[in-house]
């Protein structure tokens, strides 16, 4: 690792007056969670891109909840990793001032981040098509083998929905506005784990260099706006991290709290 870079990067950490980062799918993998996108590891040979949009969920219902039992089989076990534990390390030592992500597990705010700005939803809810109301995410976590075993909202028996933003939804606006807001505001804004490829949260570091922030990007693969950027790291995003805290001689990790989040929208 270049040593170098860490250190130009903690000075800037130490004098960032509004440091926000984005994190990326990269930013869960070393927690053991499957990027989705990824041709790896197929469900059933079925394309899960083509089962994660409104209309498959209208019109193949069966098939989707099957499709998210098995998201959630990976979600339960999933903890967080020094990605997660740095950042919110960083946000207690009242060094960062956000994170915004385009993860949808729980693990930021699982690892003690707080006002977590989720920009695709969250796997941990879900929500009511019909009223709106939201539920813990247990409720469409069944064996789901035939249409009379499609998840109901109990209060209005309206069809429910994982709380992320499938295809054919647009983002949730709060979200968005909150999101922009923070990387007009930055004067520091690093890119963790994200190959920026999805809208609008790619336009976010391009938002924040405009604003006049220096802009930093952790990721294993180039992204369209390195060369934007003052740091460039191409390499394990929680070791950086790590190294990173070191540096600025802050715990790698916040101390052990309440995951009261994590443990209500677990099921059993
Ligand atoms: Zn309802």
């Amino acid at each position: 690792m270049d040593q170098d870079q860490i250190r130009d990067l903690a000075q800037a950490v130490k004098q960032a007056r509004h440091f926000v980062v984005l994190t990326g799918a990269g930013a869960s993998t070393e927690s053991g969670l499957p990027d989705f996108r990824s041709k790896t590891g197929l469900w059933r040979g079925v394309d899960p891109v083509s089962l994660i949009s409104m209309s498959a969920l209208r019109r193949r219902p069966v098939e989707f909840y099957q499709f998210y039992r098995m998201r959630f089989s990976h979600l339960w076990g999933a903890k967080p990793n020094p990605v997660h534990h740095v950042l919110a390390s960083l946000q207690k030592e009242g060094l960062l001032k956000r994170v915004i992500t385009q993860n949808v597990d729980g693990l930021h705010q699982a690892a003690g981040s707080e006002g977590v700005i989720e920009l695709h939803g969250s796997l941990r809810e879900c929500l009511c098509l019909d009223c709106g109301r939201s539920f813990p995410a247990r409720l469409i976590d069944v064996d789901v083998q035939s249409a009379a075993d499609i998840p109901r909202c109990p209060e209005c028996g309206g069809m429910l929905k994982p709380g992320v933003v499938l295809f054919e939804e647009p983002l949730p606006a709060d979200a968005i506005e909150a999101a922009i807001d923070e990387a007009t505001q930055s004067d520091l804004f690093l890119v963790v784990g994200s190959s920026l490829e999805v809208g609008p949260a790619n336009q976010l570091p391009v938002l924040a260099v405009q604003s006049g922030a220096q802009l930093g990007v952790l990721n294993l693969t180039p992204t369209f706006v390195d060369h934007r950027a003052r740091w460039v790291i191409r390499e394990k995003a929680g070791q950086v991290l790590t190294a990173l805290a070191a540096e600025l001689g802050i715990p790698a990790r916040v101390e052990n709290r309440s995951t009261g989040d994590l443990g209500e929208a677990t099921p059993g």
